[in-house]
């Protein structure tokens, strides 16, 4: 590296020099050595950098008094360990935009050339695919087995259609920010201690619209709500996700609209329960049926069916229905349906009924109660087995 030149020097300003007289300086040289006029030109652009690092320490008055008094190492901590980095550390861009951005319309190579990849991208101009979104919709059990078509109302962004995303009035473009000179970041010194922000003028984009759009005011999206019409199909389950193509938020100067996914949760049903394409009910049976056999009317999706039950049958026995489940979402074909029979002990008894049932009792044998036996069994083959064993223990 070369021995730093000393900064009023390379302004050619006298060491009591004004604030004024640096900024003049500084203007007059910038524009001379500015990299977009002397394009290729290595030496012009180090001279550039030269200057803009003088003007950086001479026109804050902390720098400048840092500098004034120990020269080139009292600035060791105001810049990095590598010094003064005209991406890092150069904070007065609004003079050079003041005197520049007029005759260089602005952006353009210098930005580029010398902030590369660090610079901020300051206003988007492309097309900008617009966001998927997702939508939650409980349906009805009965909408989920049988599909249905609804019309969904869904709050969403859209591109404002008066200024098309822009987001400035018609005929008006975006222009730098002035108070960042369309960096995205305001500078502030305090002591050694340098106070990066985002620019609160443009909030860091670097550039403002300096007439907004009516509609809406200036963001280029509008809220909107749009009525979808979801067409639901029959047999879908909770978690089952619908992709409605190019129903999500509205794409940007032209980009593509997002998708639309809709996730489905079934609200559970009061007679049916759901496993897959398979559907579980029960049918309460009075003991006299369960006893004697006969048939009763058991519930389906398509309406009540004549159910056979058998002589003896007991709670808990499960009839299958093969068909009469869920159809398939993908139409192939249809579930079971699995019907629980539970065996309803009769209450409220009148005398006669009552005198009835004693009677039934009076006639039984072991033979009405097969479960009974064998559970007494069970239970008597244990206390056989434990008193055998008490009996070889005490030996
Ligand atoms: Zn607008
Ligand atoms: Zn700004």
């Amino acid at each position: 590296m070369t021995e730093r030149r000393d900064y009023y020097q390379v302004l050619d300003v006298p060491r009591s020099a004004s604030p004024e007289e640096i900024k003049k300086a500084y203007r007059r040289l910038a524009m001379k050595y500015h990299p977009d006029r002397n394009a290729g030109d290595k030496e012009a652009e180090a001279r550039f950098k030269e200057i803009s690092e003088a003007y950086e320490v001479l026109s804050d008055p902390e720098k400048r008094r840092l500098y004034d008094q120990f020269g080139h190492d009292g600035l060791r901590s105001a810049f990095g360990p590598g010094g003064f980095d005209f991406a890092r550390d150069f904070t007065h861009f609004s003079d050079l935009q003041d005197v520049l951005g007029s005759l260089f319309g602005g952006e353009g190579g210098m930005f580029e050339g010398l902030f590369g990849s660090r610079r901020r991208r300051a206003g988007r101009t492309g097309p900008q695919a617009g966001a998927d979104l997702r939508f939650d919709l409980e349906i009805d059990f009965e909408e989920a087995v049988f599909g249905s078509q609804r019309e969904i109302s869904l709050p969403m962004t859209d591109e404002c259609d008066r200024c098309k995303g822009s987001g400035g009035e018609p005929g008006h473009q975006e222009e730098t920010c002035r108070q960042c000179g369309g960096r995205g970041v305001v500078v502030s010194s305090s002591g050694f201690f340098q106070v990066r922000q985002t620019c609160p003028i443009c909030a860091g984009r670097g550039r403002i619209m300096t007439h907004p759009c009516r509609d809406c005011d200036g963001a280029g999206r509008v809220k909107i709500r749009r009525r979808i019409t979801l067409k639901i199909p029959p047999g879908v389950d909770s978690g089952a996700r619908l992709r409605l193509s190019g129903k999500g938020e509205g794409g940007v100067r032209g980009g593509p609209a997002g998708d639309l996914y809709v996730v489905l949760t079934v609200k559970p049903h009061d007679v049916f329960e759901r496993q897959g394409n398979d559907l579980y009910c029960e049918a309460p049976v009075t003991i006299e049926t369960a006893a004697l056999g006969g048939d009763i009317q058991v519930p389906t999706l398509d309406g009540w069916t004549r159910l056979r039950i058998d002589p003896g049958t007991q709670t808990g026995r499960i009839v299958r229905l093969r068909g009469r489940g869920v159809p398939d979402v993908e139409g192939h074909g249809r579930g079971d349906l699995h019907v629980r029979v539970v065996v309803e002990v009769p209450s409220a008894l009148s005398g006669a009924q009552k005198k009835l049932l004693k009677e039934l009792r009076d006639m039984a044998q072991d033979d009405n109660y097969p479960s009974a036996r064998a559970w007494r069994e069970r239970v008597e083959a244990f206390w056989a087995r434990k008193e055998r064993a008490s009996n070889t223990a005490a030996r």
